[in-house]
């Protein structure tokens, strides 16, 4: 992808912009773009520098996206809306080719790096409350304010807010940022393809059982706010990529959202709102929650993954009313006129309760709230969702597993184990 019409190579120590921003270090990358964690020498302080490939194609989807989140940008001047910030753009002449740059505030690592952080267990259901209300708060920004609907939401466009603490962030404790090139470049240097290609080796090895989905997009992390999150350091997050946003009455394509975190009525082709982004974050919420995606969809003997995905939804959420079912364009490809799947004949329904407690050993109380929170927010009638704003008002984001801390023994050496008691005592608004 490093060649005409794509990724820019960069190397630390680069400048961009007349020699504003001043390239650190890598922090991830897409399918359009890589992010660099640059130093803006203007302001003294740090941002994400988000790269688009240069290729035409490439370079109207930033204009897009940069459209976006000029519009996120005015609205929100206070930067409180849980939504990532544009501060720069610029175009960028490099030996690809010309390539439109977004900078970016500089936010710390997605969802998906914690939940893997975390062992695929799933975090405390406190801190899944204190996620979900930041992405409520961006999603009712979005969507009430604005109009826009995401389209792509899922755990690596989410992500947390960093420099909490900037007395332990390394790169804010003193660190003198990088403002030349290291030594030994640009011949000796370490070049983007030799990392690059660590890096996959890496990543290949880290995602082994994990959906394709996930080996191919990046984020090599080194950033401290897993840590710090888990350490229950002030919870905040802000939603990310806006490429492929688009206007509630401005869509561009039917084909949207990732795999795992597709509507029905994407699949269907029955036309989509606001509502698509809500039955999404239901996805992440649950996934952040047991540390597994709710729907993994796979094609099968005579079946594929869209009817794969259809089944696998009925079987947690109950049959789809027969008129959602036959209502979508593609609805005949999978539902016959009864409103049954045509080539998946069994399934086994399981409701999300259950779900809950049979596989990922929720207390009873802990799943039927839970399941109380989700179901709603998978409504198979798109217009039955709640709203983000609706969905802040609901009283399970208000509830509260006290995590008591005790001091449970003391070694010999002095040393004092701490052990982690759950009390569950409901607090009210
Ligand atoms: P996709 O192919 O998923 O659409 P993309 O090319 O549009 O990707 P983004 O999702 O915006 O790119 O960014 C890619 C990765 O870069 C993110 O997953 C994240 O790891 C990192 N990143 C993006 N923006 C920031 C930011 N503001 N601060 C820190 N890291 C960021
Ligand atoms: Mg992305
Ligand atoms: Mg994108």
């Amino acid at each position: 992808s490093y060649r005409k019409g794509g990724y820019h190579a960069v190397r630390v120590g680069d400048s961009f912009n007349g020699g504003r921003y001043i390239a650190q270090r890598k922090l991830g990358w897409g399918q359009f773009s890589t992010v660099w964690l640059a130093y803006d020498t203007r302001s003294a302080s740090y941002v994400a520098l988000k790269i688009q490939k240069s290729a035409p194609q490439f370079a109207q989807a930033a204009l897009h996206e940069i459209e976006v989140l000029s519009a996120i940008a005015e609205g929100d001047p206070s930067t409180s809306k849980c939504v990532v910030r544009l501060v720069d753009q610029f175009k960028h002449a490099g030996p690809n080719g010309q390539h439109l740059c977004m900078v970016l505030e500089f936010l710390g690592d997605s969802l998906l790096r914690l939940t893997k952080y975390k062992r695929y267990k799933g975090l405390e259901l406190n801190k899944v409350r204190e996620i979900c209300k930041c992405i409520l708060i961006g999603l009712d920004y979005l969507h009430r304010e604005l109009g826009i609907i995401h389209t792509d939401l899922k755990p690596e466009n989410i992500l947390l807010v960093s420099a909490i603490d900037p007395a332990k962030d390394p790169i804010r404790s003193g660190r003198a940022p990088i403002l030349e090139k290291p030594k030994g470049y640009p011949n000796g240097g370490v070049t983007m393809n030799f990392i690059e290609k660590k890096l996959k080796r890496r990543a290949r090895r880290a995602v082994v059982g994990i959906s394709e989905r996930r080996a191919s997009v990046g984020g090599i992390g080194g950033n401290p706010t897993v840590e710090r999150c888990l350490n229950g350091i002030d919870m905040r997050c802000k939603v990310v990529d806006f490429g492929n946003a688009c206007w509630a009455d401005k869509q561009f394509t039917e084909e949207i959202q990732t795999r795992q975190y597709r509507a029905p009525e994407v699949i269907l082709r029955s036309g989509y709102s606001f509502s698509v982004d809500m039955w999404s974050f239901a996805c992440i919420a649950f996934e952040l929650a047991t540390g597994e995606m709710m729907f993994t969809p796979k094609c099968g003997q005579g079946f594929d993954e869209d009817e794969d995905h259809l089944a696998q939804m009925m079987e947690l959420l109950g049959k789809m009313p027969r008129k959602i079912a036959i209502g979508g364009a593609r609805s005949k490809d999978y539902f016959d006129r009864h409103g049954d799947l045509k080539r998946i004949r069994r399934l086994k329904y399981c409701p999300l309760d259950r779900f809950l407690v049979d596989k990922f050993k929720f207390s009873d109380t802990d799943a039927r709230e839970f399941a109380e929170f989700l179901t709603p927010l998978l409504d198979f009638a798109p217009e039955k969702r709640p709203t983000a704003q609706q969905c802040l008002q609901h009283p399970w984001l208000n509830t509260r597993n006290l995590i008591q801390k005790e001091v449970k023994s003391e070694s010999s050496l002095g040393k004092v184990e701490v052990g982690m008691s759950k009390l569950q005592i409901k607090v009210g608004k």
